[in-house]
């Protein structure tokens, strides 16, 4: 079961270890006991229904709960602190085109806001309904998930795009065959969600971000049906598809997606590797990427994601020893741990293999070929746990992310990073800042941020604290030319950084384009853009 409050699943939970607790207290200070409010409490916040009565519709008071928000670190505080001020005023779950179409004629005729609904997983605000206007509908797309058509010929796979993540690669690989998306929300999130995010997966050196790996759709909007023609590629003026591609629930609801799918790999491993400090490591991994050498994904922490991570793992005497071995090995304090994916046949595993151990060794790396890369993959979808227990300890745990081309990541990293380490001074309250890079290409990276600092006693300070460093931190990517987002997309909390990034003109052809498939300006109001 969903939790209401919090990540994933109930039945999963991830303990802070007792020595993780004592790091942190030692690092941000300790935490405040805080009250956790409880559902109960929170339905009691849900206002009476404002939308007509229709069968395809509930308004039972905690679906709409469970509608209400994503995962931001906003949606958190609404959710555990009670803020949550806004709902959707029903929510409908179509199983089919028809009833999508039921549902899009149903809206415009009652002036309805449609919020299509995926994963829930957004972590920049793109489910919350608006606190003025129409009431909203949350449509959530969980019963379109069907397998509908597996071409092997041209190795491609149709997909209702309610899909989660764990259903959509198990139908896949009972035919042998695989998608490869597979971002750390993997568990909740929809194929749907992803094309209308931009989703990169941790595998995207091998496996593509979600763009390349979305071929065509079937969009019903306001406006009539919209299909994508199903060709390998086109040359017949602008790609459409792009415009669907990071739409965000703006032109209208997308019921089914015809994605590229490859065999399973013959093997997969994943292996880890160590730098003696984070300006040689990113060198390395550049080099990786300018060599194109075939691994499925690279991922460098940076020396105090390196710490934490060891610090987390709850494995006090292995990581003594691992530390102590690293150090006669030339690999101190300034360490950077660099995990890596191997997938594709064995032989091609071997080579790729051999070419970066020889990368590694001429930048003074040091592979290490046990556990640690095997642990990374095992608890890859555990780890989101974390913020769950965490944040119940008494501290907040956030991300951002941004790419930047090689010749600005080194510098840029150093500044967006400490924009956020001196964020709360004014507060006197410490903030732990940490970093990798995660997804490379030939010209540039993509950096990932995690920040953790403590919760207050009064909800609206934790969420001024968060609005401090997000604002701390955006303004300064901007100001190095960096994106605001490399994959969690725009929602509400990037929308006002994104006509710096997209232009005058860019802007109104975005407006324009959400104009001509939904006029009356029904779908997701509020998000990406003001109309
Ligand atoms: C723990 C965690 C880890 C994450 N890791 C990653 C990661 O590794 N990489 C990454 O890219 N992102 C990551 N994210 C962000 C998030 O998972 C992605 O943005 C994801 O693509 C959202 O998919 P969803 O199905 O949950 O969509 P939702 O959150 O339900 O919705 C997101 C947006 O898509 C719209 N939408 C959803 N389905 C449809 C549809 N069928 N038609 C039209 N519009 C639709 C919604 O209206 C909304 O605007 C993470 C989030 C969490 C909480």
């Amino acid at each position: 079961m969903k939790r209401i409050q919090g990540w994933g699943n109930k039945e999963t939970d991830y303990p802070v270890p007792e020595p993780a607790s004592h790091y942190l207290e030692n690092v941000v200070g300790p935490p405040h006991q805080l009250q956790k409010l409880s559902t109960d409490d929170l339905l009691k916040k849900v206002p009476p229904s404002t939308i007509p009565k229709h069968p395809l519709i509930t308004t039972d008071p905690e679906e709409r709960l469970r509608h209400a928000r994503g995962q931001s670190l906003n949606d958190w505080v609404d959710m555990y602190d009670g803020l949550v001020n806004t709902f959707p005023d029903g929510v409908a779950y179509p199983t089919s085109e028809a009833d999508v179409k039921e549902l899009i004629q149903f809206a415009k005729r009652e002036k309805i806001n449609l919020i299509p609904y995926g994963g829930g997983s957004s972590v920049v605000g793109h489910l919350t309904p608006p606190d003025e206007g129409p009431p909203s509908l949350s449509v959530d797309m969980a019963k379109m998930d069907q397998l509908l058509d597996l071409n092997e010929e041209s190795h491609e796979a149709t997909f209702g795009a309610g899909v989660r993540g764990p259903n959509l690669e198990s139908q896949l690989e009972k035919h042998g065959y695989i998608l490869g998306h597979f971002p750390q929300s993997w568990e909740y999130a929809t194929l749907g969600g992803w094309i209308v995010t931009r989703s990169v997966g941790q595998q995207s050196y091998h496996y593509g971000r979600i763009e390349p790996l979305f071929v065509s759709g079937h969009i019903e909007t306001p406006n009539g049906p919209w299909d994508l023609p199903r060709v390998p590629k086109s040359a017949a003026g602008p790609d459409l598809r792009q415009l669907l591609l990071g739409s965000e629930g703006r032109l209208g609801i997308l019921t089914q997606a015809t994605m590229r799918i490859r065999r399973l790999p013959e093997e997969e491993r994943f292996y880890s590797a160590f730098f003696p400090n984070f300006e040689i490591g990113t060198e390395a991994v550049r080099e990786i990427a300018q060599a194109e050498l075939p691994l499925s994904m690279v991922r460098l922490s940076d020396p105090m994601e390196t710490e934490t991570t060891f610090q987390l793992s709850g494995e006090e005497k292995l990581v003594k020893l691992a530390k102590k071995g690293l150090n006669l090995f030339g690999q101190g304090d300034e360490r950077c741990m660099l995990i890596y994916g191997l997938t594709g046949n064995h032989a091609e595993n071997q080579l790729a293999d051999s070419r970066l151990a020889h990368i590694i060794r001429k930048h003074k790396g040091m592979m290490v070929k046990f556990y640690l890369g095997e642990a990374w993959m095992k608890k890859r979808f555990l780890t989101p746990y974390l913020r769950n227990t965490l944040w119940e300890l008494g501290y907040a745990l956030d991300t951002l992310e941004t790419a930047l081309p090689w010749d600005k990541l080194g510098p840029s990293r150093k500044a967006i990073l400490k924009a956020i380490e001196h964020g709360l001074e004014a507060e006197n309250e410490r903030v732990l800042v940490f970093s990798h890079i995660s997804h490379v290409y030939t010209n540039g990276g993509s950096l990932y941020i995690t920040y953790l600092y403590r919760r207050a006693q009064d909800p609206h300070q934790t969420l001024s604290r968060w609005q401090t460093l997000k604002g701390a931190a955006s303004a300064k990517i901007v100001e190095l030319g960096g994106t605001i987002t490399h994959q969690h997309g725009v929602g509400l909390d990037h929308k006002p950084y994104l006509p710096g990034e997209k232009g005058s003109i860019g802007m109104q052809i975005i407006r324009d384009v959400i104009k001509s498939a939904d006029p009356e300006g029904i779908m997701n109001q509020s998000k990406l853009i003001d109309l």
